[in-house]
């Protein structure tokens, strides 16, 4: 790979980042225009002093479907946002059935070592 074709995907990434922070404000902005800043779960109401706890949630759990009639965001606060998530991570884990975190600390890549140096020649 060229320096100038690592450059021009630096800016391409660069670039997206800024499309996807453009897009997440964005929506942010149309769904609290859109809905009354009221959670979605537990009816708590929020003001502008406390507005940055409401959150947007996707229904379908998809960033990137943003229809502008709001069909699917839904205004969360933090704590509900949180809740939300979570069920959905114990469901998606519920059904994969069993991955388990590996143990990676038992592996020693040095555990051979010793015997390699105390070998006799
Ligand atoms: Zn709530
Ligand atoms: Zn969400």
């Amino acid at each position: 790979m060229s320096n100038e074709k690592t450059s021009k995907l630096d800016a391409l990434v660069a670039k997206a980042r800024q499309d996807a922070a453009a897009r997440e404000s964005g929506y942010r902005e149309q769904a609290l225009k859109i809905y009354p800043w009221v959670c979605g779960r537990c009816a708590r109401t929020f003001t502008h002093s406390n507005l940055r706890e409401l959150t947007v949630h996707h229904r379908d759990h998809n960033h990137h479907n943003n229809p502008t009639d709001g069909s699917n965001w839904e205004l969360l606060c933090l704590y509900c946002h949180d809740n939300e998530h979570q069920r959905q991570l114990e469901a998606a884990s519920g059904l994969g059935g069993g991955a388990q975190p590996t143990n990676a600390a038992t592996h020693s890549p040095f555990a051979d070592l010793k015997n390699l140096l105390n070998r006799k020649p």
